[in-house]
């Protein structure tokens, strides 16, 4: 029915539809409305008592060519209903990240026959099955398609390298603890490929290896690292304490290592058995791989860990500064977070929900201890920490996010967007407890040696917290009580409230006693740091403390501070720089035109593209390029660089 009818010739049929319309609408309200329908009954929770047999996994990773993963187990069963679960929880993920999407090629099994599966309507990641009488053992087979695109995940899986988490390629059955769930693992590698592990080798044929019978526990804590270019480096102080940096890179020249960076890498494992006095591990392999194919990675475990930078790591070093603390963070982890661990961090399996609210000392203490760490062993300088430290503080002054956001509440991060990129970080504030954990634990260990006069630090913590069951891998958990009560016995004081007031209560104010404890504070200046001279970020280069941007060198606005210069004219991330001062836009451009108008007091006006549209911005402002450092107050003791010294 054309409606112009009524709505433009004639009001009254309009009204008269109208008045039966609403006399209808009154009578048919009186419906209660549907009821919600019940789920599915609840998954086997994990239980403490063995799964009966051993579950035999075999991955073959040789189709290089499509990065498909075929995965074969053969799993004892009796009769009667089975679950069995894809991992969820990812641990070091902190959240709900198990890649169940590139799960494809389910066929379940038995005695040669086809037996079906169900997958839960409410809880993905698990397949029901039905398994007949008679039946002792199910033949589960399925493919890992590893992402080919970035848009897809991060690649892991190149021509050259694999990076192989095991919780990718298993299926394991509900109802036990993970550490009472025996697996004997497999891999078959394409021709020639060299591959790196914790898990202990059984046998080798070939390129079919067997590793010995572990837990799934074990297992998902140590994955594989495969590939065509490969070194292995021993990095062990003792014949005690094994620590191996197995290489692997797209090119045989990017493995090459000069004397002065292997004895750097030497240096970490030493001064990380001085911080911590003890070690949790059979033997330590850091995976590392050297790729601009596969993706960058830091990824924690008790006895090794998933690492990845750019090919460039040993052939340009200076290039590397801001990140080189990524094996010092992520051995850390081996002590913090690994083998001490939140109390309800721990999960019985990989399918029960983590709960992060501790991630501050998880990953905050963590970061600290990595920067300290890698500056002992020098392989990054301390002038360059206190810069980079400095720069920290400079880019949680530049964001307000801190207003309504307490630092705990960035915790549930991980859970709220696993990782996904944020539009407006300074005011979201996402995963804050990293940088800002490090800001409060440099407070602590600087008020711990001023309370002392000198005579305990964060490190007698590390030892006393840390330090214990020398060799074991058994988890240690913690709550908050025990931070304070090891605090306590370091140095007494109000730790508790000091804790408080800094994580979970609202704290507007950057956390920086840990400056002016140390003996410094924080002052800008026209002078780049040292360290971003060389530099290269992805995300480009940060005018997040003057102009509240960051931009690539092809003009691409990275992130745009909230309430910044920038933001307050309209600026958005989503913008491409193309000029600055009527010139083509350049990074060096930009900053002259910074260091003009500190001078001039004129406008800069720079040319901006959102879309099909150009726009000229002009910017008030005339503070200079307000670079970060700290700088040394006369007559404080100087506690920042004992900190930083090597031990
Ligand atoms: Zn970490």
């Amino acid at each position: 029915m054309p409606h112009s009818l009524f709505c433009r010739r004639s009001a009254s049929p309009l009204i008269a539809a109208l008045s039966i319309a609403l006399a209808t609408a009154a009578s048919a309200q009186t419906s209660p409305g549907p009821q919600p329908a019940p789920l599915p009954p609840p998954i086997a929770a994990p239980a403490d008592t063995p799964y009966p047999g051993t579950i035999s996994l075999l991955v073959d990773i040789t189709d290089v060519t499509h990065r498909v993963m075929d995965v074969h187990e053969s799993v004892p069963v009796e009769a009667g209903e089975l679950t069995l679960l894809y991992p969820e929880w990812i641990p070091g993920n902190h959240s709900p990240t198990g890649p169940i999407a590139k799960l494809a090629g389910l066929v379940v099994t038995a005695n040669g026959k086809r037996i079906d599966w169900v997958r839960d309507r409410v809880n993905v990641f698990a397949f029901h099955i039905d398994v007949p009488q008679g039946v002792k053992s199910l033949d589960v087979s399925f493919q890992f398609l590893a992402p080919l695109k970035e848009r897809e995940g991060r690649i892991s899986f190149s021509s050259k390298i694999v990076d192989l988490p095991w919780n990718e390629v298993v299926l394991y059955p509900a109802g036990h603890f993970s550490r009472q769930i025996t697996f004997a693992p497999s891999i078959r590698l394409p021709e020639g490929w060299k591959f790196a592990s914790a898990l202990e080798l059984k046998s080798q044929n070939g390129s079919l290896v067997h590793f010995k019978d572990t837990t799934l526990n074990t297992l998902v804590d140590s994955p594989l690292y495969a590939g065509v270019n490969y070194k292995r480096v021993d990095l062990s102080t003792d014949a005690d304490n094994r620590v191996y940096l197995d290489v692997f890179a797209d090119t045989p020249a990017e493995l090459a290592m000069t004397p002065e960076q292997l004895q750097v890498h030497k240096n970490m494992v030493e001064q990380a058995k001085k911080l911590f006095a003890s070690h949790h591990y059979d033997h330590y392999d850091f995976l590392f791989s050297l790729s601009d194919t596969v993706g960058g990675e830091g990824l924690e475990h008790h006895q090794s860990s998933e690492d990845g930078t750019r090919g460039n790591y040993f052939t340009d070093w200076s290039a590397g500064i801001p990140g080189r603390d990524l094996l010092a963070h992520e051995y850390t982890h081996s002590w913090n977070g690994k083998f001490r661990r939140p109390y309800d961090l721990w999960t019985p399996n990989f399918n029960v929900p983590m709960q992060d609210d501790l991630l501050w000392v998880y990953e905050g203490l963590t970061q600290y201890f990595g920067y300290v760490l890698t500056a002992r062993s020098g392989m990054r300088t301390a002038e360059d920490t206190r810069d980079l430290m400095a720069q920290i503080a400079a880019n949680f002054e530049a964001s307000p996010g801190r207003k309504w956001r307490p630092l705990v509440d960035t915790t549930n991060q991980p859970t709220v967007s696993q990782r996904a990129p944020v539009s407006w970080v300074s005011w979201q504030r996402p995963e804050d407890y990293y940088q800002e954990g490090l800001l409060i634990w440099l407070d602590a260990d600087t008020k711990i040696r001023e309370l002392s006069g000198g005579k305990k630090s964060l490190d007698d913590f590390a030892k006393l917290f840390y330090g214990v069951d020398n060799g074991s891998y058994i988890t240690r958990t913690y709550n908050f009580d025990d931070i304070v009560t090891a605090l306590n016995t370091v140095q007494p004081y109000d730790w508790a409230g000091f804790l408080k007031t800094r994580v979970y209560d609202l704290h507007p104010e950057v956390p920086e006693n840990g400056f002016t404890q140390g003996g410094y504070k924080l002052v800008y200046n026209d002078t780049a740091p040292d360290w971003m001279k060389h530099a290269e970020s992805p995300r480009g280069t940060s005018f997040a403390t003057s102009l509240g941007f960051s931009v690539t060198a092809d003009g691409n606005l990275g992130s745009v501070s909230w309430d910044s210069v920038a933001f307050k004219a309209g600026i958005t991330p989503d913008m491409q720089l193309l000029g600055v001062n009527g010139e083509t836009f350049s990074i060096a451009r930009l900053r002259e035109a910074i260091l003009g108008a500190e001078k001039s007091r004129e406008p800069i006006r720079l040319l901006l593209k959102r879309g099909d549209q150009l726009e000229t911005i002009p910017l008030t402002y005339d503070g200079g390029l307000r670079y970060p450092h700290l700088q040394r107050v006369d007559g404080t003791p100087d506690r920042l660089d004992d900190i930083l010294a090597p031990k």
